[in-house]
């Protein structure tokens, strides 16, 4: 039996020159959890070319939804920049992922940390209503260079928050905090600098985290990783493993090559 499934593309946008979002029909029988990633790809030279993407979609709607980087010469991403809508994509059937909530002990305070196009996966999960039944405040910071790769912060800040459901929850709870490297705004600075200076509690009005509180997902690149796992194992928080809940979850955004 095959590990793949063909859907259809049912929407594109560009968010930028490098960053694009498309939606596809989901098998009905799908499932997966918020916050997994699966494998996406296209045929290529009679044989399926297929890389780990973050499912951006909550598990709850009826499409599924990417969001992607365009690399330049990437063997995927250069030919799956150029998709419209009616064409097929391969989706595996499997998916999987530590940033899910099952893994994470109690506390109050969830912090949702991710770079460029590390806010896949929380995209789904701040669809999740069961994320505010578990938390108090749910904060997603996420860091980019340039505003025009701060994707997603209209659906966020103005769609999400007057959702029929889910939009009381959300005012209530969701704090969505962007930054951005290279120009003027709002929020200024790299996550680990506004982390480790503690610039980033003081502008959240968030007491500075503590192992009985506070919780962190991640998923950025390995270099952020690497850094902010440094830093909260330095304060004795302690990774989810092995099925084992913990302080803090990471997943990678991308391998480096
Ligand atoms: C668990 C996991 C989840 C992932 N989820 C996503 C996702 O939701 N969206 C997404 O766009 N990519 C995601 N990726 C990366 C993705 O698998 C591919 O690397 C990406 O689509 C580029 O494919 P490519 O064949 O064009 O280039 P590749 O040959 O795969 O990559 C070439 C180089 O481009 C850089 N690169 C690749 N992906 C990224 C990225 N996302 N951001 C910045 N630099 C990158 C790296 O330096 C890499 O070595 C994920 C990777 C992993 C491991």
């Amino acid at each position: 039996m095959s590990t793949l499934m063909t859907e259809r593309v049912t929407h594109v946008h560009h968010w930028n020159d490098t960053l694009f979002s498309f939606r596809t029909t989901r098998d009905p029988g799908y499932r997966f959890k918020n916050g997994h990633f699966t494998m996406i790809g296209l045929p290529s030279d009679g044989k399926p070319l297929m890389r780990a993407y973050s499912i951006t979609s909550a598990n709850h709607e009826n499409e599924l939804e990417f969001f992607s980087i365009k690399v330049p010469d990437g063997a995927l991403t250069s030919k799956l920049q150029n998709l419209a809508v009616g064409d097929e994509v391969l989706v595996g059937k499997r998916s999987t992922g530590t940033l899910i909530p099952d893994n994470m002990l109690p506390g109050r305070y969830l912090y949702l940390l991710c770079t460029g196009t590390g806010l896949a996966p929380f995209m789904s999960i701040i669809k999740d209503p069961e994320i505010y039944d578990q938390f108090d405040r749910v904060i997603l910071a996420h860091g980019v260079r340039q505003i025009s790769e701060l994707a997603y912060a209209d659906y966020i800040e103005n769609v999400l928050p007057n959702d029929e459901y889910m939009g009381e929850i959300v005012r209530e709870k969701l704090v969505y905090y962007p930054t951005v490297t290279r120009e003027p705004f709002k929020n200024n600075g790299r996550l680990t600098t506004l982390m480790s200076s503690g610039k980033l509690f003081l502008d959240l009005d968030q007491p500075y985290p503590n192992l009985e509180d506070d919780r962190f997902m991640i998923c950025g690149s390995p270099s952020m990783l690497k850094e902010l796992v440094d830093m909260l194992e330095a304060r004795s928080f302690i990774e989810a493993r092995n099925v084992k809940p913990g302080h803090f979850v990471i997943e990678r955004a991308f391998v480096e090559s």
